[in-house]
């Protein structure tokens, strides 16, 4: 913990959307986040009619929606009412191959112009979007397909003949794919004709407020990857910490970096910037430093909603490269995904004239549940302080029982249930999901401690869960893919600390008989694994080991692979096979 703070000025609270925090959790009610909706003429709620629809009928259709920078330098604009007619053309393409509602439609693509038609025309026609990391490998992308029970896919060309067509026959949900431009290969659809042959106006479905509109996947420790299922009803936690953790009002230009894969490329890429009827910046390009110093000034950024590796890799340039460049239209930076280190905090301030503000959620919440929000004092290294409507404490087993811990004590970060965007299950997976809620608190998986005045501080998972440069990696999943080698006979995956992606991937194998290790063995293993999973998925580095540790039982502690490749203490290893102690 740092006893640094950045104090705000009276000036900036009263700037603020919420410039009383403690107030505004005082005199909450989620009522307040209804008014920011508006809910369809005839009942019902849908995300895509809060999102483009309201705003076209209440003559806001010319405002700019997304102002989006190709990767080849060129730009282009989307109003309101274009975004509205390239959903409805979509959804109108989705229904005339045969789709209904409640069907899955799954992208697996980059921040294409497309990707928003995509995203707002599956929710417009009452499906479920489920969007995919496009760097992941043939494998990830199967498993999620499969257990998502994916009715469409839309994807490029070239992923789909690398990455799909060997299999696709084999997932017997699937109908249609889509592939975006004028061509496709064989028993796919081209996704430019198909659109513009497409009318522009569609009506969109009434969802109920508990139908379901977005799947999202996250890794876990152990089995398969899980489905994380969330309902029309979220939005009304888009909507209102767009506004109360991010500062996102009509009109403004806002920029959010995170991959459309991730669930933040959904619910702060898409949701709650267009809820809230900001202008979005979509930069096609990865990061690029001068690319992204160019974008904020040039595109007069007001609000940027980015991530620690990114900030890290800027840092790492120094103050150098952003000299020169005019931030004056930034009013407020965010960070999410990983810790935030606290010079990294205060680098944002003496860079771009405001601080990084460190927020916190996960895959499962939907939405943001702690901040540091603009009117808000910050500790450098808090992630901040729960927003009004949300409830969350810091609990560990005292006599077999969850009780909550006092300030400054480590334990597992819990929320109470009961917010819109929480997950509504896990797919297929009843037990998973009813193990996460113990004693009326949701389990997050993270460690963490609250301070005396209430700001939380992340300390790490508590399970074996990887963060990769913001990206979660469960290491049973690289594991599966290490063992099909013929070489591997068995494998452990942890993640070792990296300066600039927080964490990186190494694996430990065990070689079959007749094989030996050597270099080349060690390359062709990680080629194999990228190959499989992906390169922003697949280990860094693979290390020969005689035995892995195993508990009696069998299964290996990744923990004290570990602890020892770290010199940290080992814990209790009475479970460790004798031969390994
Ligand atoms: P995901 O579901 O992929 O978004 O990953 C969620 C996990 O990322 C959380 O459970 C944390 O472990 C980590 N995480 C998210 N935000 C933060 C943050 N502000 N500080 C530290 N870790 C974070």
């Amino acid at each position: 913990m740092s006893s640094r703070v950045i104090r705000k000025t009276e000036a900036e609270r009263r700037s603020a959307v919420m410039p009383d925090p403690e107030a505004a959790r005082a005199d909450f009610s989620w009522q307040t986040a209804r008014d920011l909706l508006e809910g369809m003429p005839g009942g019902g709620l849908n995300i895509a009619y809060e999102a483009v629809d309201r705003h076209v009928a209440a003559g806001f259709g010319a405002e700019i929606a997304i102002r989006w920078l190709g990767k080849d330098g060129t730009a282009r604009d989307l109003s309101y009412q274009e975004l509205d007619g390239q959903a409805a053309r979509f959804a109108n393409v989705l229904t005339a191959h045969g789709l209904r509602r409640g069907d899955r439609v799954f992208a697996l693509m980059g921040r294409t112009p497309e990707l928003y038609a995509v995203a707002l025309g599956t929710l417009k026609a009452g499906m479920v979007f489920t969007p995919l990391f496009s760097a992941f490998g043939p494998d990830p992308v199967r498993t999620r397909m499969e257990i998502g029970e994916a009715s469409a896919l839309v994807t490029t060309a070239t992923i789909f003949v690398r990455k799909i067509a060997a299999w696709r026959a084999e997932i017997p949900s699937l109908r249609l794919v889509l592939i975006v431009g004028e061509t496709a290969p064989d028993g796919c659809v081209a996704l430019a004709p198909a659109m513009a042959n497409a009318p522009d106006r569609f009506a969109t479905v009434a969802t109920a407020e508990e139908d379901v509109a977005l799947i999202h996947f996250t890794s876990g420790t152990t089995g398969r990857p899980k489905g994380v299922v969330h309902v029309h009803q979220a939005v009304l936690s888009h909507a209102l910490t767009g506004r109360s953790a991010l500062e996102l009002t009509p009109g403004t230009s806002y920029w959010c970096t995170a991959d459309p894969g991730w669930v933040t490329g959904t619910s702060y890429g898409i949701i709650a910037p267009l809820v809230n009827r900001c202008m979005m910046v979509v930069d096609e390009a990865d990061f690029d430093l001068e690319r992204w110093y160019a974008t904020l000034e040039r595109e007069r950024v007001a609000v940027w909603y980015t991530a620690p590796t990114a900030i890290r890799m800027m840092m790492r340039a120094g103050e150098g490269p952003a000299r020169g460049h005019d931030f004056s239209a930034l009013r407020f930076l965010a960070s999410v995904g990983e810790p935030l280190n606290p010079e990294a905090v205060i680098w944002g301030k003496k860079v771009f004239g405001h601080p990084f503000h460190d927020n916190w959620w996960q895959t499962e919440t939907g939405g943001i549940m702690i901040a540091n929000t603009k009117a808000m004092d910050i500790y450098p290294g808090s992630m901040g302080k729960p927003l009004p409507g949300i409830t969350a404490a810091i609990v560990g087993h005292r006599n077999a029982t969850l009780a909550e811990l006092g300030p400054g004590e480590i334990g597992e970060l819990a929320l109470r249930p009961g917010w819109p965007s929480m997950m509504r299950a896990y797919l297929h997976e009843a037990a998973r999901y009813a193990k996460c809620f113990v004693d009326g608190w949701y389990l997050t998986g993270d460690l963490a401690l609250r301070d005396a005045q209430g700001y939380f501080w992340f300390i790490g998972r508590a399970d074996d869960l990887i963060k990769t440069s913001g990206h979660l990696i469960g290491p049973f999943e690289v594991e599966s893919a290490l063992v099909e080698h013929p070489a591997v006979a068995e494998a452990a995956v942890i993640g070792l600390p990296d300066e600039t992606a927080g964490e990186v991937v190494r694996a430990y194998v065990t070689l079959n008989a007749s094989f030996f290790a050597s270099e080349a063995l060690e390359q062709d293993i990680r080629a194999h694994a990228r190959r499989r999973l992906g390169p922003s998925v697949a280990p860094r580095e693979v290390v020969f080991r005689e035995n892995l540790p195993k508990t009696r039982s069998g299964k290996i502690m990744r923990r004290l692979l570990k602890a020892r490749e770290l010199g940290l203490p080992e814990g209790d290893i009475s479970t460790l096979e004798t031969d390994e102690k």
